[in-house]
């Protein structure tokens, strides 16, 4: 294997702001690794809304910051027992957006034979954020789905926005899977149909129709027993209206803006669970990180979920790629080439 260079190239952002603040560096100083450490060399990077966070200065982080969270390549070097140079990985951990990152070997997964290396760059994050909310959030057990004999399944309602976003299409494929009645939304046709590919047996337009009156036609006025919101302040207020009584309403991003604070004694005229789930909490441990992992890759390897690329975009064009997720241009996963 190649000597490990001493600079290479990256992201750097120096101050937060718009798309003009990732910096493409060629002189990084490559990071040391510590005990416990693999160096991948990445070969494709997930990018992830939180990215924009960390850009615009919504999540604070001291600076100047290489930011990314999700990458998959090679180990080139490694300080860790058990995690050879020329294993092929994928991990979500801090620092991926640059050539190479030094990761906590416990924070790997080798990546398993019959998966593509950009398969696993735009899974792991998006789809163990899926898969622990499906688990964890709904409380849905592995698969079984039922169906009635109208081929309807008999699982709770789920209502899932932004449906045809990376990771509202994996939300809506597992949910499917684990026999939930699906409910999507997404904005304008060509979305909604892609909700609609991805499992959701109900879709509503945001940009078109009435969200609270669809939904309670949907349910027969019952409303959802569980919304999944990555959506954030544009769509708080409704969620409240359409979640059943006793139903959970778990706002997991800030796509619009973040929600601002909540009478909590609003919660009590339907007895609702509202949370503010984050997938770092619920893969804390190494044992949570290999069993969901290990299930994520078994239901991209046997087909029942599959992973959407929008774009693969050189590392260099990185701002073209967070002006395209924050510009409600994309569907499905975008990624970022080495
Ligand atoms: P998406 O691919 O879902 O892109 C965001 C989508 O949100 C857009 O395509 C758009 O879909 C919808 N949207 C609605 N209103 C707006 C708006 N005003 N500005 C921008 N987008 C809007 O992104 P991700 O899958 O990366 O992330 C989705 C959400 O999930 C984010 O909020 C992210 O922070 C959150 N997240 C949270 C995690 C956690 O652990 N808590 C983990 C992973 C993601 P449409 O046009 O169809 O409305």
């Amino acid at each position: 294997m190649a000597p490990v260079p001493k600079t290479m190239s990256g992201i750097l952002i120096e101050e937060t702001g718009g798309v003009e603040v990732l910096k493409w560096k060629t002189d990084l100083p490559v990071p040391e690794l510590k005990e416990g450490e693999v160096l991948v060399r990445n070969e494709f990077i997930g990018v992830n809304y939180i990215d924009t966070y960390f850009r615009t200065g919504l999540y604070k982080t001291p600076l100047p910051l290489v930011t990314g969270k999700e990458a998959a390549g090679v180990v080139v070097a490694s300080a860790a027992p058990g995690l050879k140079e020329g294993t092929r990985v994928a991990y979500v951990a801090d620092h991926a957006y640059a050539e190479l990152t030094a990761v906590p070997a416990d924070r790997v997964a080798s990546i398993p034979d019959g998966l593509a290396v950009e398969t696993a760059a735009a899974s792991l994050l998006q789809g163990l954020t899926a898969l622990t909310f499906v688990r964890e959030v709904a409380g849905l057990a592995p698969p079984h789905a039922p169906t009635n004999q109208l081929g309807v399944s008999e699982g709770p309602w789920v209502l899932v926005h932004a449906a045809a976003g990376g990771t509202g299409s994996l939300l809506v494929q597992m949910l499917a899977v684990h026999g939930a009645k699906v409910i999507g939304t997404a904005g304008g046709k060509a979305k909604c149909e892609i909700a609609r590919r991805n499992g959701a047996q109900w879709v509503v337009d945001s940009k078109s129709e009435d969200l609270v009156a669809r939904v309670k036609e949907i349910t027969g006025g019952k409303g959802v027993d569980v919304v999944f919101d990555g959506v954030g302040k544009a769509t708080f207020e409704a969620d409240l209206e359409i979640v059943a009584r006793k139903g959970t309403v778990a706002v997991f991003g800030n796509a619009s803006g973040p929600v601002p604070p909540v009478d909590i004694l609003r919660l009590g005229a339907k007895n609702v669970k509202l949370m503010r789930p984050v997938l770092f909490a619920y893969i804390a441990t190494a044992e949570e990180r290999a069993a969901y992992t290990k299930e994520l890759f078994d239901l991209l390897l046997t087909g029942k979920v599959n992973i959407h690329i929008h774009d693969i975009y050189p590392l260099q064009e990185v701002g073209r790629a967070h002006a395209d997720l924050e510009g409600r241009k994309t569907t499905g996963k975008l990624l970022l080439k080495v």
